[in-house]
């Protein structure tokens, strides 16, 4: 093995370094090292345990006392550790806390024990699935359940986050490598196909009452109708981001259990409960074959991961909700069902952007209520809770 070195302004060589988790250092004692080496840094990076067949071979680790391989990188494990060599020449190690120093920017602001609770259900692998779950995966949160059904397609990339060497893989399968490409110390369960399919065992396994949250991201009434009731099964909480046409606007609904809270059936499922204006813009989603135009509706991604962001930071203030020592950022400020706009030019949102008044416009102010046709717990939550009051 050799390798091109980084040289200083004076053309000689800048020093070798090792990235390498303090687990790995001082705990690896053979085996082999895995990972990649930057020739404009002079910095070998050895990926964790979790991904480590992603990177390249490196070396084998030698036992204590031998010599280093005057051919390349070697790794000897000394009993206070591992220590590396370029040939004869020993290589300085930079060691840290993985999981610490990857949250480490969130400190002060999410407290990382607490979301390394916490689970995402994500119903939805697509451009707004993946986003949620990559961002949640930065935020800290420890366990996911994707679901999806599809294969990632050369058509995805523009607004999915993930890329070629992706594609011809299950969504589920690729984003799962992302996830772990920013913890690699995540737990993620895959199912490769539609939420009313899923395996009862990976839910149970998986959802913890209040640390969980189930995120609807499949741009379908339906699925979220009946994700919203399996959420209220595992007492947990339920989000879901929708678009309209060409992602010139979005809505957002959350349900959280045992408040009273009207379920996402009641509110939208039936058209129950909300405003004549509002539910006249729901045509879009009034049957499976606008269901079907609206999945192969063209839209833009920055149009896309605007709204989603807002469902995010809902995301984060319910995981939160219990903690007090985090500040939420929307909740409480945003009704359960919140409308946003990416623009309020009727070129591209026609003549219904009319509801809003200015681009980037977040609605605070529309409520939903019980709807007649939900046979869900949510109607029983509430009936049980006046008949408490009584
Ligand atoms: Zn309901």
């Amino acid at each position: 093995m050799d390798i091109k070195r980084p040289k200083n302004f004076f053309g000689e060589d800048i020093p070798l370094t090792v990235f390498i988790s303090e687990e790995q250092l001082k705990g690896k004692k053979e085996g082999s090292l895995f990972g990649r080496y930057f020739e404009d840094t002079g910095i070998f990076n050895v990926f964790p345990e979790e991904i480590k067949e992603r990177g390249n071979y490196l070396c084998d680790i030698q036992p204590a006392g031998s010599a280093p391989d005057p051919e390349g990188f070697s790794a000897i494990a000394e009993a206070d550790g591992l220590r590396f060599f370029w040939k004869t020449e020993p290589v300085q190690a930079e060691s840290y806390g993985l999981y610490q120093s990857i949250f480490s920017r969130n400190k002060g602001i999410l407290e990382t024990d607490v979301m390394n609770r916490k689970c995402a259900v994500i119903l939805g692998c697509g451009s707004v699935g993946s986003l949620v779950a990559m961002e949640l995966a930065r935020s800290g949160v420890g366990h996911f359940v994707l679901c999806d059904a599809d294969t990632l397609e050369y058509h995805n990339l523009c607004r999915h986050q993930c890329g070629i060497e992706d594609v011809g893989d299950l969504k589920v399968n690729a984003l799962k490598r992302k996830l772990m490409n920013i913890n690699p110390s995540v737990e993620v369960r895959t199912f490769g196909g539609i939420i009313q399919n899923i395996n009862k065992e990976i839910l149970d396994e998986m959802c913890r009452p209040g640390e969980t949250i189930f995120v609807g991201c499949a741009d379908n009434r339906t699925a979220d109708v009946y994700s919203n009731k399996v959420a209220v099964y595992y007492g947990a909480a339920f989000l879901s981001i929708g678009f309209w046409e060409r992602a010139y606007a979005g809505e957002i609904f959350y349900h959280i259990p045992n408040r009273g809270m009207p379920c996402y059936e009641c509110a939208l499922g039936d058209g129950g409960g909300m405003s004549g204006r509002v539910e006249a813009n729901h045509h879009v989603y009034s049957n499976q074959e606008n269901l079907e135009a609206v999945r192969f509706e063209p839209g833009i991604s920055v149009d896309i991961n605007f709204i989603t962001s807002i469902g995010i930071k809902l995301i984060i203030d319910i995981l939160n909700e219990s903690n007090e020592d985090y500040t939420p950022r929307l909740l409480g400020h945003l009704k359960q069902y919140t409308l946003v706009c990416n623009t309020s030019d009727p070129k591209i949102g026609g003549e219904m952007v009319e509801i809003f008044s200015y681009p980037l416009q977040v609605t605070t102010s529309l409520v939903v209520g019980f709807g007649s046709g939900c046979d869900g717990k949510c109607r029983y939550e509430k009936e049980t809770e006046a008949q408490a009051a009584e």
